[in-house]
């Protein structure tokens, strides 16, 4: 009896997890109204600091009061239902564990910003958003501030209703869909609209409408529109049927006349009206058939089999084997089972392409993931993906952490992609890997597609911890490749070079023009060029604030620094001899782009890089248009690499192969073979016959010879020899440690004191440097770098971990040293 009593009066705390970098999670107590409404994963808003509000999830509840502090009550919880599931939380666990990170920075990462409301949110009227009676009066202030205002930030909110806290009328707001949340500007939810086109009602009877007919007869334009309308929308049927009418669009067409219509509409004939248009449509399976050739079909029943024994599967498919074809038979199995499916890309560039293949057969109903898309469209994907309406979802890597109710399969395209790994901010998560730790906790199966997988996973399937899958034909009647290494020194030697093309290049560049058919220019340097120089002192324009030369860019006509920004015009004279005599070094995207024009005139070129593809719809309209066929030549950095799939592309050229295999880098012959040979593979895909030439200094170079014969097992082979013998990935995992100060010498000591202690503790043939980074200064700060070898059947990870951020906390306990900013980089890439 005495047991229940004191129960039942027992205070509730949650433990929170609050979007903060600090190592623990937050207990606050639950006020009594609130006791029987609060479950694991809900979002709650609440005060932490003096002033701050922010948007927290609840991680555990229990009776224990918090011992070192008085738990504060929490706010208003934003959600009747859990916003994050219980899977997410045990990977936010996992992840912060794993990477060395707090728990919180997941969270951060992870949630998207329209689902959190904090003292830096603005608010924006939902365009969709109609019934006003369904506001209360606060939630009517606001909402109607708002719509004269564009956006209102969180203080003005409160402002408007002279209340410190606005949080209660804004969770309103935002759980009626009245107004979105965001925190960047550049986040601000832009609806995609189109103009509408009705009759009048009073025109809308069969009897108005033949009377119009008959009154249009003299204005033949005005009465072909109408017929036109008419045409499109049957009111002989139900008169009713003019409400939603059609877009003008449709309406003009092709012969339509826009003068008519803007006549029909003065005269009260027509109406106009802007509608939203929704980004989801219904899900439509089967929309077009797949029909997978015969070894696309062994493959697929190939994968199927290895499921059985396997979670995890390698799928090797050459370019252009139609890896695509075998995930969407994958997909449309695990969708109709009525389970969820996963297809993870490396980058944003390839979704434009892939989604519209994808598209075609899956319908509108896709949830794409990624930051090209706004907020509010990401909120959008996480609650249909929590809610299983959403059964498919492309994404880059971050999709990884959605609330998925039921996911079947997780597809990692390109597996081998660096930019899986996410280096800034923390998280420095690894997206392929996490799905692979995923499929161990809740059973989804994973496949690895990749034309050139990364050396550990091909590694871990030939010896059975994944299953092995391979696809090494084409699609079709498309062959591989016909590769040919170029020697550039030897061309510029005997004078053959034209600006930065040899001969085979530019001949094979005038043959395509000449055929109409396409090439691609392969580069991985944008801007114009790399240096900016004077020839008479050898003065070299320098950043200000990093070690790094400043890359000309023409059509910016500036001096930008490619690691901070900074940015300078281009001096007249030298800034130092006050020579006129400057010119520029090197070559980039820019460049390529303007000689080809010198060169070949009549050639179009487009350029696909970071700087022509900031905005939202760039890589749209650039492959848009290079498939349109109206371009001749392409020319890009990485981003024109990978998986993009053009029919009429027959010759690619790789303008500089040497930066790529001599980075200092025990991964640069990887990194080398994987590029090259994915570029490559963009020639030739369908009927017409792809050329490559690779122009290089080195065509000798091992590495290039093994991309030249497309062997990959061979090149595999011979690398994974070098890894062992020097104790690399896949035989240790590596820890790098980064030390940053704005002083050289503090960051070094601190480098150098944590590297002894580890050394000690380690061995020190487990320890590399403190070695300065590759730019060794960024944002005048100094970097240096430590590197952690640790053999995976030796070390225990956890406890190896724990002690190296006790050794952390230690060096930054010295006064002197306080300031380094000390980074963990676990499995780094
Ligand atoms: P990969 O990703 O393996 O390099 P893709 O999936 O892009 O190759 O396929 C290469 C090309 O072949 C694409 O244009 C694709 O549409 C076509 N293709 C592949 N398989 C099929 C198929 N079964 N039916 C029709 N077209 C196919
Ligand atoms: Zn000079
Ligand atoms: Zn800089």
């Amino acid at each position: 009896m005495l047991n229940l009593y004191v129960m039942n009066t027992e205070t509730i705390f949650v433990d929170l997890i609050l979007p903060v970098p600090i190592m623990q999670l937050f207990t606050y107590r639950v006020p009594v109204e609130l006791e029987g409404q609060v479950m694991v994963g809900q979002r709650v808003v609440v005060e932490f600091g003096k002033s701050r509000t922010v948007t927290a999830v609840i991680a555990h509840i229990h009776n224990t009061p918090p011992e070192a502090y008085k738990a504060k009550y929490i706010g208003d919880l934003l959600d009747t239902k859990p916003s994050v599931t219980l899977t997410q939380l045990w990977m936010f666990k996992w992840v912060a564990d794993y990477y060395m990170c707090s728990i919180g920075e997941v969270f951060n990462v992870v949630l998207p910003a329209g689902l959190k409301i904090n003292s830096m949110s603005k608010a924006q009227v939902h365009p969709e958003f109609e019934n006003l009676d369904d506001l209360n009066e606060n939630e009517r202030l606001v909402f109607e501030h708002l719509k004269s205002a564009d956006s209102l930030s969180f203080e003005d909110i409160g402002k408007v209703l002279n209340a410190q806290n606005p949080s209660a009328v804004i969770k309103g707001l935002v759980s009626k869909h009245a107004i979105i949340i965001f925190e960047e500007v550049s986040e601000k939810f832009k609806p995609k609209t189109e103009k509408r086109i009705r009759l009048k009602r009073v025109y809308q009877g069969t009897e108005e409408v033949l009377n119009l007919i008959d009154v249009l007869e003299k204005y033949q334009k005005q009465q072909e529109l109408l017929l036109r309308y008419l045409s499109f929308v049957p009111l002989h049927e139900l008169a009713s049927n003019n409400e939603k009418g059609i877009t003008k669009k449709e309406l003009i067409g092709e012969a339509g006349s826009e003068s008519a219509l803007k006549t029909l509409m003065k005269n009260g004939v027509f109406e106009d009206w802007t509608e939203a248009i929704s980004r989801f449509g219904g899900f439509e399976l089967n929309h077009t058939e797949v029909y997978l050739s015969e070894a696309q079909r062994r493959a697929s029943a190939d994968i199927f089999r290895e499921f059985k024994t396997n979670n995890v599967v390698l799928f090797r498919g050459i370019t252009g084997s139609g890896k695509t074809e075998v995930y969407v038979d994958l997909i449309q199995q695990v969708i109709s089972s009525g389970s969820q499916a996963l297809l993870l890309l490396p980058e944003i560039a390839l979704t434009t392409q892939i989604v519209s293949r994808l598209q075609k057969i899956f319908g509108k109903g896709i949830g794409v993931y990624h930051s090209k898309f706004s907020d509010n469209e990401r909120v959008e994907v996480w609650e249909g993906v929590l809610s299983g309406e959403i059964q498919f979802v492309v994404g880059v890597r971050s999709a990884v952490f959605l609330p998925f109710k039921d996911l079947g399969i997780i597809i990692v395209d390109e597996e081998h992609e660096a930019s899986y790994k996410q280096f800034d901010p923390a998280p420095r998560y690894h997206a392929r890997d996490m799905a692979i730790v995923l499929s161990q906790k809740i059973g989804c199966k994973v496949l690895l597609g990749s034309a050139t997988p990364s050396l550990d996973t091909y590694y871990h399937a030939k010896n059975g911890k994944f299953g092995l899958v391979e696809l090494l034909e084409r699609y079709g009647e498309a062959t591989l490749p016909e590769i040919n290494l170029v020697n550039i020194s030897k061309e510029r030697q005997e004078k053959k070079l034209s600006l930065d093309f040899s001969d085979s290049l530019i001949e094979g560049i005038r043959d395509n023009l000449s055929k109409n058919e396409q090439s691609i220019l392969f580069l991985n340097r944008r801007g114009y060029a790399p240096y900016m120089s004077c020839k008479v002192c050898d003065w070299i324009g320098r950043c200000e604030q990093c070690s790094v030369s400043l890359t000309y860019h023409l059509r910016t006509n500036k001096l930008i620094c490619h690691y901070c920004g900074f940015n300078a015009h281009i001096p007249k004279q030298c800034p130092q001899c006050k020579s006129p005599n400057i010119g520029t070094i090197g070559t980039g995207t820019e460049k390529i782009e303007d000689d080809l024009k010198t060169l070949l005139p009549q050639a179009k070129v487009l350029r696909m890089d970071l700087d022509t593809t900031r905005s939202k719809t760039a890589y749209q309209d650039i492959i848009e248009g290079f498939e349109k066929g109206d371009v001749d030549v392409l020319v890009g950095t990485q981003m024109i690499s990978k998986g993009l799939d053009f029919e009429k592309v027959s010759l690619v050229g790789v303008m500089y192969a040497d930066s790529m295999i001599n980075f200092p880098d025990f991964r640069a012959p990887e990194r080398a073979f994987q590029l090259i040979t994915q570029v490559a593979g963009r020639a030739g895909r369908r009927k017409l016959a792809g050329k490559v030439v690779i122009q290089t200094a080195n065509p000798d170079n091992k590495t290039l010879k093994f991309i030249k014969e497309s062997d990959y097992v061979g090149f595999y082979e011979n690398e994974i020899l070098d890894r062992e013998k020097f104790n690399y990935p896949p035989f240790t995992r590596l820890i790098q440690v980064i030390f940053k100060d704005t002083f050289q010498d503090v960051a070094f000591k601190a480098g150098a004191i944590f590297t002894e202690i580890v050394a000690e503790k380690l061995g020190r043939s487990r320890v590399l440097g403190p070695e300065k980074a590759l730019v060794e200064r960024v944002r005048n700060r100094y970097i240096f770098e430590v590197l952690i070898k640790l053999e995976k059947d030796k070390i225990n990870m956890a406890a190896t971990k724990t002690f190296l951020s006790e050794v952390k906390n230690e060096v930054l306990s010295d006064k002197k040293l306080k300031t380094v900013q000390v980074i963990f980089n676990v499995d780094a890439v």
